[in-house]
């Protein structure tokens, strides 16, 4: 075994270790990455990056209609290749992942591939596949735990890799199934039900929670489920699943049936019908009234959550524990440092109020980076962290919702837009809405912002700014919106709060 040292040692390359290791080798620290599997990890492999790669296609496809809907453009849809929509996908992903290796190889960082197990609180071994053998590292400065997150998954509904699947396995699917069953209302479940049904499948869309998006303020929540409706998605709320097996093939007509429900069963576009002839899932689920339903779909995606991976890293041998829901808990949240001197924690392995969020994740990782460098860096703000789901429509938010803000004891004054108050967002006829949350008064502070609609994504920042430095709708107000733009709608918003509204006269 060969005994090797370095100032930092980071297991595991996602977003939150990559960051720490290029910060780190930035700032002139020696730095050892250890990676299993591909460096970038769930973000760009498994997560973000080819998520919003298909929802772009998917975006595509909804434009069809659109332009053929309401712009006179006669266009028609004819087929969606998913081999070719995989292929440019998986492009993205993999120039990504060239980028990423490159810049990690620029700031001299030292990849080893292998799994890390902690052999101390500063020392770990690594076991390389092939002839590679075992590497001893030690680390001088500290050691970095970011080995992330894996999908969540249910006892009895293990992934069968294309009729039961998690978010992981319906990337790699051989096919686009004609009929889902999501179950989760969380941001991956819905912007996967979205995904399908723009690619014209019958979707069912089950959330326990009394609302999809439940962390977010219920405005969001109402204004999505309509959306996601009105595109012919089934959405059951307050819902749970009872069972579910693999079948056969299911019959055509036996999407969905049960006492007191009809054959409600969703057409898109150029498909028809439901059940693969290679089988399919067949679920009881039990909706908020009435009696429990027999869904069948050609595929049931499973997105209840994601678990920290700490399996294997023997964090014991460090001194280290896990909370009850296996994060690894910071001692100092300034720092990210643990109970144990010089072991920090970056990513998705970090409980609340961290995100699990790749951009989080980033943020935590300059942190740290830049404390083992000796700087003082401030620490991340969550409560300023944007949170997006990238759907049909997307929805994006920071800050405090209404009832949170509530809760938590403030006066609140709120106000809200729809989108298509503004040109721009009657020329993309897809409703949306702005809604502020702040304390009253012009100079009051804006708590949280909650837009729904399209291209939202892209119009949360700065909101962000407004919450992270305790702006005022005043402020904000005095700052010119381009016209026409679905941005004007989140100043008019402002305006009016600051008593100066133009469109909206309060
Ligand atoms: P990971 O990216 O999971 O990386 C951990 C790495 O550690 C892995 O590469 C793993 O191989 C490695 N590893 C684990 N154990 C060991 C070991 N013992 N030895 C060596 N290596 C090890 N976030 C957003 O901000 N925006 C989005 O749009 C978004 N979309 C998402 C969509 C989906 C479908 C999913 C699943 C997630 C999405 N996320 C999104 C969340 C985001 O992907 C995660 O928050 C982020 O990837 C977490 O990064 P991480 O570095 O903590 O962990």
């Amino acid at each position: 075994m060969s005994g090797n040292s370095t100032d930092v040692i980071v297991i595991g390359g996602g977003t939150g270790g990559y960051s720490t290791a290029l910060r780190a080798a930035h700032l002139g620290l020696g730095v050892t990455l250890v990676e299993r599997d591909l460096v970038g990890g769930t973000c760009l492999h498994r997560g973000c990056v080819p998520s919003k790669a298909m929802l772009h296609a998917a975006e595509l496809v909804d434009g069809v209609a659109e332009a053929r809907e309401r712009w006179g453009v006669k266009a028609t849809l004819d087929s969606v290749d998913w081999s070719a929509l995989v292929a440019t996908r998986d492009d993205i992903v993999s120039r990504n992942h060239k980028g990423v290796e490159g810049q990690l190889s620029a700031a001299g960082v030292t990849v080893v591939r292998g799994t890390a197990t902690l052999a101390g609180p500063r020392t770990v071994r690594v076991d390389v596949p092939g002839a590679g053998g075992t590497e001893l590292w030690t680390a001088r400065r500290g050691l970095v735990l970011a080995t992330g997150s894996r999908p969540r998954t249910l006892p009895g509904l293990e992934p069968t890799g294309e009729h039961l699947v998690t978010s992981d396995d319906a990337l790699f699917a051989p096919g686009l199934p004609r009929s889902v069953l999501v179950l989760g209302g969380g941001a991956i479940g819905v912007e996967y039900a979205s995904f399908h049904r723009s690619m014209g499948a019958e979707v069912t869309l089950v959330e326990a929670a009394e609302r999809l998006l439940p962390l977010e303020d219920a405005d969001v929540s109402r204004q999505l489920t309509r959306a996601l409706k009105k595109r012919g998605i089934t959405v059951l709320t307050g819902a749970r699943l009872l069972d579910a097996h693999l079948t056969g093939a299911p019959p055509a007509d036996a999407h969905r049936s049960g006492a007191g429900q009809t054959g409600a069963g969703q057409t898109g576009a150029g498909q028809t019908g439901a059940g693969a002839p290679g089988g399919g899932v067949a679920a009881r689920v039990q909706p908020a009234r009435g009696d429990a339903m027999l869904i069948t779909a050609e595929r049931l995606l499973v997105a209840v959550g994601r678990v920290p991976v700490t399996d294997g890293l023997n964090l014991a041998a460090a001194g280290l524990t896990t909370d009850e829901r296996g994060h690894v808990p910071p001692a100092d949240w300034a720092t990210l440092e643990t109970a144990v001197p010089g072991v920090y924690v970056v990513g998705d392995l970090l409980p609340p109020p961290s995100l699990g969020l790749a951009h989080a994740s980033f943020a935590e990782g300059l942190v740290v980076a830049e404390t083992l460098a000796g700087l003082a860096p401030r620490p991340v703000d969550y409560a300023a962290v944007p949170r997006v789901t990238y759907s049909s429509p997307q929805t994006a938010s920071v800050g405090l919702s209404e009832a949170a803000a509530k809760d938590a004891g403030h006066e609140v004054a709120v106000n809200m837009l729809p989108l298509t108050a503004t040109a721009k967002g009657m020329v993309h006829g897809q409703g949306g809405m702005v809604k502020v949350v702040a304390e009253p008064g012009p100079d009051g502070r804006v708590l949280g912002v909650h837009l729904v609609g399209p291209h939202v994504s892209e119009m949360i920042s700065e909101s962000q700014l407004a919450v992270a430095w305790d702006a005022s709708p005043a402020d904000i107000a005095q700052h010119i919106h381009p016209h026409p733009t679905l941005s004007e709608a989140v100043g008019e918003t402002f305006l009016t709060l600051a008593g100066r509204g133009l469109h909206q006269h309060a």
